[in-house]
């Protein structure tokens, strides 16, 4: 029978506190493994900016993985929802029926146990292990019977002196953090630039704009825009701020949106007055004109042709406009085929994404804005030609 540990946490970012009570955990319990087990963030709550779960999910490995007794598992991360313990020590039991599971907690979870989800059954699922500081007080196990108290497990580890949650505000003004982190994590962090605060203005914008589902798609698509960038040697700052307020006023109502259309000087044709869709990127990019500081013309461009696409599109455009498709919290059938197409090549990602609205519109027997077909052709064309 092995031994199994399980150790979630949110992992924003994984530290080496984390690291010293997983490393104690194994060594004093002779586990053969432990799952280490980012949770996923549920859509509706509100989200944490500047890292996603993917990004979570690698420094996790950065973190862990030179420790052959470690796994990381992306279990509760592709359940997309929260995930209660309960429910994840089952589904592991699925997975290693022989094993024995030892749940790791930090020190103060025995305080808040019996909120837990059927915490009943997670003590018949799995030993609970609570880091404890040396010397000073005793877990206290008073309300549980003596059957109980057996599985609840102690381990003498020194205490996590530091948050996730300091952490990141110490990143976000800058300050020296490596001595909490391991190497890589902080290489991780500095090239992919999470948890800085690049843009607060505009973070508190889209804040006070968006509902929480729409503001954790904008963070999204903001980290996929910075991604791509980097790869495509677009301006990354640019792509990141432009991703951050590319669906501003998608939660408007359609009536502010029109008036804002029409106030930016734009008249909506019979095809777009047909379908109110495709009015909040050509909202955002007049609000964004008329009433804050953003006057970048490529930043207003690909805001305004992030729905519909077009012809001539530059390489922002695009940007925006398929790190909309792909960013990590899309979960429709074949986004896997759009991520794996915009890996490789911006144009084709874009083939695959208009024809499918294309041809989506037209089952639906709904009109297609022309600057789509333009940017199917245009695009195509290009596509062939370079070949
Ligand atoms: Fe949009
Ligand atoms: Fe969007």
């Amino acid at each position: 029978m092995k031994k199994t540990g399980v150790f979630g946490g949110s992992f924003n970012p994984p530290h080496l506190g984390h690291r010293r009570l997983a490393v104690s955990a194994a060594d004093r319990l002779g586990l053969d493994r432990v799952i280490i087990m980012p949770a996923g963030v549920p859509p509706h709550k509100v989200p944490v900016a500047f890292a996603g779960a993917a990004d979570r999910a690698e420094m996790c490995r950065l973190t862990f993985a030179d420790d052959p007794r470690f796994e990381i598992s992306t279990l509760e991360i592709e359940r997309g929802n929260k995930s209660y313990t309960v429910d994840t020590l089952n589904e592991l039991k699925k997975i290693y029926p022989g094993d024995e599971f030892y749940l790791i907690t930090g020190s103060d979870m025995l305080e808040t146990f019996k909120q837990w989800y059927k915490w009943e059954e997670i003590l018949s699922l799995a030993y609970v292990c609570t880091a404890v500081r040396e010397k000073s007080a005793k877990l206290d196990y008073s309300g549980y019977t003596a059957q109980q108290k057996k599985r609840f497990i102690p381990i003498d580890a020194e205490p996590v002196e530091i948050s996730s949650t300091a952490i990141r505000n110490a990143l976000a003004s800058g300050s020296d953090v490596s001595q909490y982190l391991d190497g890589r994590v902080v290489d991780y962090i500095k090239i992919n630039a999470l948890y800085a605060d690049r843009f607060p203005q505009y973070r508190r914008l889209v804040e006070s704009n968006l509902d929480s589902a729409r503001l954790n798609h904008s963070f999204g698509v903001s980290r996929a825009a910075r991604k791509l960038a980097l790869q495509y040697g677009a301006n990354a700052d640019k792509a990141e701020l432009a991703g951050l307020l590319h669906d501003v006023m998608k939660n408007a109502p359609k009536e502010e949106q029109k008036s804002v259309i029409e106030r930016g000087g734009h008249k909506l044709t019979a095809v777009e007055l047909a379908n109110s869709k495709v009015w909040h990127a050509m909202a955002g990019e007049a609000f964004l004109r008329l009433k804050t500081d953003i006057d970048d013309p490529e930043i207003l461009s690909a805001v305004r042709r992030h729905t519909t696409g077009a012809a001539g599109m530059s390489l922002l455009d695009k940007i925006v406009y398929i790190a909309d498709f792909i960013s990590e919290e899309r979960d429709y059938p074949d986004v896997a085929t759009v991520r794996a197409l915009a890996a490789e090549s911006l144009e084709k990602a874009i083939i695959y994404t208009t024809t499918y609205t294309i041809r989506d519109l037209a089952q639906k027997g709904l009109p297609i804005h022309p600057d789509t077909v333009d940017c199917y052709n245009d695009t195509l064309i290009k596509l062939t030609e370079g070949e």
